[in-house]
């Protein structure tokens, strides 16, 4: 049982631990034992956009597959640097939504703090790939100011990038700024890393999760049942233990999850880690990504083939963001005619 106490550990200058990253086409190939011809990798894309994938996330991928659904998630393809009308650099309107940098307050009764740009991976059909978050840098003290103002904000979400790359360290200075604010009840965070860098949620991590009058809820981001493997698992229900609420959103992803028995293995793999699945989201049109894209049409059919063969718990809810809106657009949520 982890009994440190918070000031411990400040006190203990931590670093992020992700294991070794892959970053560049020759990592890769040799990560994967593949010649450098057999990836299509596109250094245009690259230099859009750099390629980054922890070394346990390269590992679930098969080699003798080129359209590994993990490999499809990370490998900088020539598609990328196409210009496709209607894909834009802030698809969701996120920068007419900043009030304060760093802060993105849209929706009732919650804020979204943009703590980071760095992430453990690059998603090649990341919305926020083209966000400028050196010109939106987040600071403390004038985003805890804003909700300190605002007393209709109950939840405060970390987001980015992913909020689990800062250090320990300025995860508790920003936790605790927060506990100060009287009328916050809920801590929401953002990650991708219980999925893609399970071995960061060291046990400072997770003593520091656990405490705080702060009710936690942790959304971790898995497309594809391949990327949960033990450790992954290991990691979501230690968080469990530390009193985390743990949901999954995922992206409708060509080539990577369009299919509904993916999707219910995955929805299946989740509920085995203790995590159920809360949004399924249509892709932002960010540049750079068409080519991840699904029609409405196409995945309001595989929505309503999972709501055909799992329970309804297991059966996230397809949405989407919609500029200017006051909630994310609920495409399905329940069996067609119910
Ligand atoms: C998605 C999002 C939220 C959270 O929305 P929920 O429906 O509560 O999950 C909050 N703020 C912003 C800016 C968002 O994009
Ligand atoms: S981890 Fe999240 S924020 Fe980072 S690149 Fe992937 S989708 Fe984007």
């Amino acid at each position: 049982m982890i009994t440190r106490s918070r000031r411990e550990v400040q006190s203990n200058e931590s670093v992020t631990r992700i294991s070794q990253t892959i970053g560049d086409r020759s990592a890769l190939a040799s990560a994967l034992d593949l010649p450098l011809e057999r990836l299509a990798y596109s250094d245009a894309a690259d230099a859009l956009f750099r390629m980054k994938a922890p070394a346990s996330f390269v590992a679930r991928i098969d080699p003798a597959d080129p359209s590994d659904p993990l490999l499809r998630q990370i490998l900088p393809r020539h598609q990328e640097t196409e210009t496709v009308a209607g894909y834009e650099d802030d698809p969701v309107g996120d920068l007419a939504a900043g009030r304060v940098p760093g802060l993105i307050h849209k929706y009732a009764g919650r804020a979204l703090l943009i703590v980071t740009g760095a992430c453990a991976i690059h998603c090649r059909y990341c919305f926020r790939r083209n966000y400028p978050y050196r010109k939106q840098r987040l600071d403390v003290e004038q985003a805890c100011d804003y909700l300190s103002r605002k007393t209709g904000i109950r939840e405060v979400i970390l987001s980015g990038g992913d909020p689990l790359t800062l250090s320990n360290q300025r995860l508790v200075k920003l936790i605790e700024a927060l506990e100060r604010i009287p009328h916050l009840t809920t801590l929401r965070i953002h990650s991708r890393i219980p999925v893609v860098a399970p071995e960061r949620l060291d046990p400072d991590l997770l003593a520091l999760l656990g405490q705080g009058r702060l009710k936690r809820v942790v959304v971790i981001h898995a497309n594809h049942p391949n990327e949960l493997g033990a450790s992954a698992r290991a990691a979501c229900q230690a968080l469990s233990e530390q009193g985390a609420m743990l949901l999954n959103q995922s992206v409708l992803l060509r080539g990577v999850n369009d299919c509904a028995e993916t999707l219910a293995a995955l929805s299946l793999r989740l509920f085995e880690a203790g995590v159920l699945p809360y949004y399924l989201h249509l892709l932002d049109h960010a540049r750079g990504v068409a080519h991840f894209d699904i029609p409405r049409e196409e995945a309001r059919a595989l929505h309503d083939a999972l709501c055909a063969q799992l329970p309804g718990y297991l059966v996230p809810r397809l949405v989407e963001e919609i500029p200017g809106e006051r909630s994310k657009r609920v495409i399905a949520g329940e069996p067609a005619g119910s």
